[in-house]
């Protein structure tokens, strides 16, 4: 790198404390930094802001509605509900916010060709789509196992016109999707921008996610303020890679009386290989380009991640999760695979809402708090998508769902 290049970059952007960074092989070096070059520029550039927000209400129907839960309220004798409903978003989750930003980064950088991983196939979808709306050619990375529990999604990845690639390496799962993903894009650079789909990977990629996904928890402040005159008490998100959680978090961050709690996949149990606790149980290392907390054995190697929901099963997170739960302003929890179940069909019973397997990990959690919290106080839950994806498989599970 140049002087003069070097001069725009600041050494210390991307770290989130002791997290984050660039750890990513050398011939990926050029691309982030361009990258960061045009992302910096976009950020401030008002007619890109605006093309934006324009796509966000006009194509995936922003804002999304922030309302009251009264059943949920009632059966669980509480706090008061509130959803904010990224489930009502076009593709059903809250992913496309993220890919319509970046899909118009990569014709503004003059791509041909956008790749993603995918592991519920939510973000492939997601990708598809603004593959299709912005005539890409797209191709989309999805471990077998996932193609096989989310069959639905593959299909209609297929009908907008993406290659969806399959990845058999590992456990087959998101964490080799995005190492062949990564592969792909260091091949073909050139013409390829790579839509990072969660808070994940080498900087600036959490960065951009996380703004991108930050529209999730500026609505939600002024929405909630508008219905309520206050803020909430609590604000709850389930956590993967952590997209929707820090897109949502980054609305009440600085409100310091707002309690912000980040509910990861705790899967069969404690063992590991069988969860996707990585805040919990996690230790710091090294996965796709950054450094945070890792699901790791005493000799470092990486541990398979399970859990129920395909779009919580990694065995790391977004590095500014590590630093939030470091630094103690964001409390972290876990719901089991069973709980998660269990949730998904009281949400649907109770408030006549699919909820998606990833979001009914952080219902779980809402109700627990919710009795602890008691009557007077508030509680916001992030619901990131739609369970439409999952029916199939719970029921394939349960066996019963009366
Ligand atoms: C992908 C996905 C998640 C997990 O990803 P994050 O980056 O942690 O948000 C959660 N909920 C839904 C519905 C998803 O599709």
């Amino acid at each position: 790198m140049n002087k003069e290049l070097r001069k725009q970059f600041d050494e210390n952007e991307g770290y989130f404390g002791e997290f984050g960074g660039r750890y990513a092989p050398e011939v990926l070096t050029e691309a982030l930094e361009e990258l960061q070059r045009v992302y910096k520029k976009l950020k401030k550039d008002k007619v890109f802001q605006k093309d934006v927000s324009n796509y966000l209400r006009n194509y995936v129907h922003r804002p999304s509605l922030l309302s009251f839960a009264p059943n949920l309220t009632k059966e669980w004798g509480g706090a008061k509900i509130w959803l904010k409903r990224e489930d009502l978003n076009h593709t059903g989750a809250h992913k496309i916010n993220n890919a319509i930003g970046q899909a118009l980064m990569a014709r503004y950088m003059g791509k041909k060709r956008i790749i993603a991983e995918t592991g519920a196939g939510q973000h492939g979808l997601a990708t598809a789509t603004v593959g299709a709306m912005f005539g890409f050619e797209t191709v989309i990375y999805m471990g077998d196992v996932d193609i096989k529990r989310q069959e639905l999604n593959v299909v209609k990845m297929k009908m907008m016109g993406a290659t969806v690639r399959g990845v058999s390496a590992g456990e087959a799962t998101l964490k080799e999707a995005t190492s062949e993903a990564m592969r792909d894009w260091a091949l073909n650079v050139k013409d390829t921008h790579y839509i990072v789909g969660s808070a994940i990977g080498p900087h600036p990629f959490p960065t951009i996610v996380k703004d991108f996904q930050s529209i999730i928890g500026k609505e939600s402040r002024k929405q909630f303020k508008k219905l309520t005159g206050t803020l909430p008490d609590a604000v709850v998100a389930c956590v993967g890679g952590g997209s929707n959680a820090i897109g949502m978090f980054q609305g009440f961050v600085k409100d310091k009386k707002v309690a912000l709690y980040g509910v990861e996949a705790g899967g069969r149990n404690t063992e590991p290989g069988n969860h996707s606790a990585t805040i919990t149980y996690g230790k710091i290392g090294f996965l796709h380009g950054t450094k945070t907390l890792i699901i790791q054995d005493d000799n470092g190697q990486i541990v398979p991640a399970h859990s129920v929901s395909a779009g919580l099963d990694y065995p790391g997170v977004g590095p500014e999760h590590a630093h939030l739960a470091t630094s103690g302003r964001v409390k972290y929890a876990s719901a089991t695979d069973e709980e998660a179940l269990s949730s998904f069909l009281e949400i649907c019973k109770v408030e006549g809402i699919i909820p998606a397997l990833e979001t009914s990990h952080a219902f779980h959690f809402a109700k627990k708090l919710a009795k602890e919290l008691g009557k007077k106080k508030h509680i916001l839950i992030c619901l990131s998508g739609r369970g439409d994806k999952d029916a199939a498989e719970v029921y394939r599970l349960l066996g019963s769902v009366e």
